[in-house]
């Protein structure tokens, strides 16, 4: 066991993930424009490990970023640090992450306003369905999502990519992406998954380097004010993703 834990954090240290650009030969809409959705359970996951790649993205004149929230984040551990009820801090979180999303130069923040940690029961077809209509709305080309782990394998963050993915099936767009680790981080993060199958499809393929937008990236990371003051993991996670010089992603399915 000892050493096969030493080998798997070795190859994940090691492995060449290749750069890349999350829009290589992706055909422009009709009006000469990207769209480029991003689908994420929480307010704070469009930003955690992808928020370098997307200020990138958001520099070309091309590019539309329309951020898809499927819940309010609202009955996060801050609540009770803070002292609030649950529908206080679904607002505090919504105008967190229309700051973050004003950072990062998108076009739009659409909230369908689902409960913290109730996606997994919602009604998955109906969650297929709203998704679906963002993605023929905004004319998305390129959809980001959860990997199907969901990083941490939080079950809005499986429903979440379940229903982008399966929405992206049905819709015009040409790229999924899923947002991943860095390889020493995803290899502990397959060593110790309880969804080895699941998380074996967010090996990353390509990186994306953000030395030139880590402080913008966190000045978004920061917008999501509750998460870092009151959350302590969270806070922790923060400090340690702005040490990263990459984000990671898996080309999930591409058209
Ligand atoms: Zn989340």
């Amino acid at each position: 066991m000892g050493w096969a834990v030493v080998w798997l954090l070795a190859a994940g240290a090691w492995a060449r993930v290749p750069e890349g650009d999350l829009l290589q030969r992706v055909q422009p809409g009709p009006e000469g424009k990207i769209d480029l959705l991003t689908v994420f359970a929480h307010p704070d996951d469009e930003t955690f490990y992808e928020a370098g790649t997307l200020l990138k993205l958001t520099a070309d004149p091309r590019v539309r970023l329309h951020i898809l929230c499927l819940t309010l984040g609202d009955r996060d551990a801050a609540k009770d640090k803070l002292g609030i009820s649950a529908e206080r801090l679904g607002r505090i979180r919504v105008q967190e992450l229309e700051a973050a999303a004003a950072v990062l130069g998108a076009e739009e923040v659409i909230e369908l306003g689902y409960h913290d940690q109730g996606l997994a029961a919602a009604d998955p077809a109906t969650l297929v369905g709203q998704v679906r209509e963002v993605m023929e709305r905004t004319g998305a080309e390129v959809v980001i999502t959860h990997d199907p782990y969901g990083i941490t394998g939080h079950p809005d963050h499986l429903a979440a990519s379940r229903a982008a993915r399966e929405a992206f099936g049905q819709s015009a767009g040409q790229r999924l992406y899923y947002v991943t680790l860095p390889p020493l981080r995803y290899s502990c993060n397959r060593l110790f998954s309880t969804f080895p199958g699941e998380a074996e499809r967010a090996r990353p393929t390509l990186r994306v380097q953000i030395r030139g937008e880590k402080r913008l990236k966190k000045a978004a990371l920061y917008a999501h004010s509750s998460q870092k003051h009151f959350s302590f993991w969270n806070g922790l996670a923060m400090k340690e993703d702005l040490l990263y010089n990459y984000e990671y992603f898996t080309l999930a399915e591409s058209k």
